[in-house]
């Protein structure tokens, strides 16, 4: 499972450094060189000519300076390079630079649908001391971060896997997860969540662990849960299948490797 690594320490400032690691954006996909998926050197950003405004500080890697920039949609690689989505990286670039990437990723969109008050249209800049970007007006906008709920639920050995509506017949299965409304505490989405998209009631909620996954900027928060009753009837728009896997069971596709879903799964396989 992704994760920031150690050794990482966020900055809110521009640092000097020789060759920063620099993760540039084009909408969601990734600048990296063609053949080795190395992120792109001094002279290949220099041609890129990245107004000082679209260069950001995300952080320190050990004595490395990262930082995030962002191009427009219409920006053509330079020569060797190429524009990547994050998510076909998954296991093909290491998870340590996964985690800078996506991290980077959330700084430099953020920074690009903000560029604009929303109370009184005028541009606004980036504020000293703390991330955010302020308008003269006064109105401050911070990194959107959504929360959102996953809960693996248990009944005896077995666990509750569910397709999503968007997923093909056979594919990928996983735990429930669902986005917490405003006013929500987590545990309350949990319940929430289970009862609309299965139909049952739970109890013996266990923390689990936290995933940023940068789709484009969630905080996925995990749990196990044990039955506690209903019949399974899923959610029409969203579960096309749902079902419980025990012991023998042959389990279907599983989320990927990088996912803290995965790791929640993995954590609590069926064992007779
Ligand atoms: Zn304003």
């Amino acid at each position: 499972m992704i994760v920031t690594p150690a050794g990482f320490v966020p900055l809110f400032v521009h640092e000097a450094h020789a060759a920063p690691l620099t993760f540039v954006y084009r909408g969601p996909q990734l600048l990296l060189r063609g053949p080795d998926r190395a992120l792109p050197g001094v002279a290949v950003l220099a041609s890129l000519a990245l107004p000082e405004d679209r260069v950001l500080p995300v952080g320190r890697f050990h004595e490395t300076y990262v930082r995030a920039a962002w191009v427009d949609a219409g920006t053509q690689p330079p020569p060797g390079h190429e524009f990547v989505g994050l998510r076909s990286l998954f296991g093909r670039v290491d998870d340590d630079t996964l985690a800078l990437a996506g991290r980077a990723f959330q700084v430099a969109e953020w920074a690009r649908t903000h560029r604009y008050c929303g109370v009184c249209g005028k541009p606004m800049h980036k504020a000293a001391g703390e991330r955010a970007m302020r308008c003269e007006c006064g109105h401050t906008n911070y990194p959107r971060i959504a929360p959102a709920m996953m809960v693996l639920v248990k009944r005896g050995p077995a666990i509750l896997l569910a397709r999503n509506a968007a997923v093909a017949p056979g594919g990928r299965m996983s735990a429930l997860a669902g986005f917490l409304d405003p006013g929500e505490s987590v545990e309350d989405a949990v319940h929430r969540e289970v009862m609309e998209e299965v139909g049952l009631t739970v109890k013996d909620l266990r923390y689990f662990g936290s995933q940023s996954w940068p789709f484009p900027g969630s905080l996925m928060i995990a749990f196990t849960a044990e039955y506690a009753g209903g019949e399974i009837r899923c959610d029409p728009v969203e579960i096309a299948e749902a079902r419980f896997f025990g012991p023998g069971d042959k389990l279907p596709e599983l989320p990927p490797a990088q996912s803290i879903s995965r790791a929640l799964i993995d954590a609590n396989l069926p064992r007779g």
